[in-house]
Order: structure tokens, then sequence, then C-alpha cells
């Protein structure tokens, strides 16, 4: 491990931190980083982290303080849920009723409720998950999800293309924060529950909020360049 990253992490957090309104969530994205990263921003005060592989994020809470409030914020595929329907708090990746049926049965099984955030297609390319806008209303319209008393719709997640091009960023995030209100007012203008909009990542973040965001999940800012390597090798018995 690098030593220089590992002290950088409070003051980076902090810098963050002071630059995000009162009102925005951070999600610290510690995926591929050792505990030993994640305990340093945890010492800095940090309580929510970010994973997008189920078993790292399974190791990872097993060592780690267990107040720490863990996002899955990939593409969830959905025989991995049981694995951490334990203790996820929040699952991000929601991009089909199939996927919200099944995070409910998991949750019932230990007697908790999942928070789950539809993840909606809003970038140009072609590679990102995610409902497209009408496809998640039509979903939202059946009605079904009101049966699943283990899961808790607590608002959506988006991706901007991948692009220098800001306007572009700004155009699809403000699309995000229209369904967002939008839907907000057809399906949950009685919940409290539907109040999330997570969008913007480490270079996109302040476009983000400009559109409306009130969570950003930030890795690169926080923990420093990302090695994939360390997921490719991960095992199903191997920790971290
Ligand atoms: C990796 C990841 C992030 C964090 O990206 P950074 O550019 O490192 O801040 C945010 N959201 C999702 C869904 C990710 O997979």
């Amino acid at each position: 491990m690098d030593t220089e990253d590992i002290s950088g992490i409070a003051q980076r957090l902090d810098g963050i931190r002071k630059s995000l309104p009162g009102n925005v969530t951070l999600v610290a994205v510690s995926k591929t980083h050792p505990v030993e990263f994640i305990q340093a921003a945890y010492d800095a005060g940090q309580r929510i982290f970010g994973e997008n592989k189920v078993q790292e994020m399974v190791a990872k809470h097993e060592v780690l303080p267990k107040d720490i409030e863990w996002h899955f914020i990939g593409h969830v595929q959905r025989n991995k849920i049981r694995q951490m329907a334990s203790f996820v708090s929040t699952i991000q990746g929601i991009d089909s009723f199939a996927a919200l049926e099944e995070t409910n049965r998991q949750a019932e099984r230990f007697g908790r409720t999942i928070t789950c955030l539809l993840q909606i297609h809003i970038a140009t390319e072609e590679s990102k998950f995610g409902f497209f806008p009408e496809e998640c209303s039509d979903m939202l319209a059946e009605g079904n999800w009101r049966t699943l008393s283990h899961v808790r719709i607590g608002g959506v997640m988006g991706m901007a293309s991948n692009t220098d091009n800001g306007q572009q960023v700004l155009t699809e995030f403000r699309r995000l924060v229209a369904f967002f209100n939008s839907t907000k007012e057809r399906f949950f203008s009685e919940s409290n529950d539907f109040r999330t909009i997570s969008a913007g990542m480490s270079g996109d973040y302040r476009t983000a909020i400009q559109a409306g965001s009130n969570m950003v999940r930030i890795g690169t800012g926080i923990f420093g360049i990302r090695d994939y390597t360390i997921q490719q090798t991960l095992s199903d018995n191997t920790s971290i």
C-alpha cells in the first residue's frame, strides 16, 4: 500500500465535504481500495461507503466497524443479492422489477428493509445500465412494487456520459432530476421515502449538484486512482 495515499485521505475527504452543500450526502466509493483506506476515511468521520462488487463488499463488511452504511452502487446481479442482504443499507443499481422483487425476498429473510434506488439511463452512451425513463414509469404504474414491504424505494440514481462536454453532462443530470420530480409527484407524493437523487462522481459532481443532485458518489477524489487488478484476482474465498 502507498502510505502517501493513505495519509492524504482525511484531508481530501475534508476538502470535498466542505465543498458540498448541506443537503448533499457523500458516498465514499471505496471499490478496489484496501480496508486500511476505508478505516482512514472512517476515522475521519465518514460512515457511508460504496462498493460495486458483492464479494468485495462482503469481505470488507466482515472486518470493518459495524456502523458503516454500505451502499451497493453498480449493476446488481440477482443471484448475488442474498449474499449482501443481511447488512447492505442501500442498493443503488436497481434496474428491473425482478431485482426489486429479489431484494425484497432476501431482505425479508433477515427481517430487514433495504433501500433501493432506481437506476435510470440518462447517458447517450450505449453501455450504461439502467431503466429507460418510460420503462421505469411503466413498472411503477403497474403497481406490484407496492406489495413489497421489505424494500423502500428511496429515489433515483444515474450516471452521465463520460465526456468533457459539460453542457451535455448538465443536460443529462437535469433529465434525471426532472424524472425524479415527475415520479415523485406521480407515485410518491404521499411518501417521504422517495427523496434521493444520486448523481455525480469525482469528475462531474459539481455539475450534478448544479442540476439538483443530493447524493454524490466519490471515489478517486478521496482515495486516489484505482487499480482494478484487485477485483480481477478476487475469488470467493479471498479476504481483502
Ligand atoms: C466507481 C464509481 C463511482 C466513483 O467514481 P470516481 O470517478 O472514482 O469518483 C461512482 N459511481 C459508480 C456507480 C461507480 O461505479
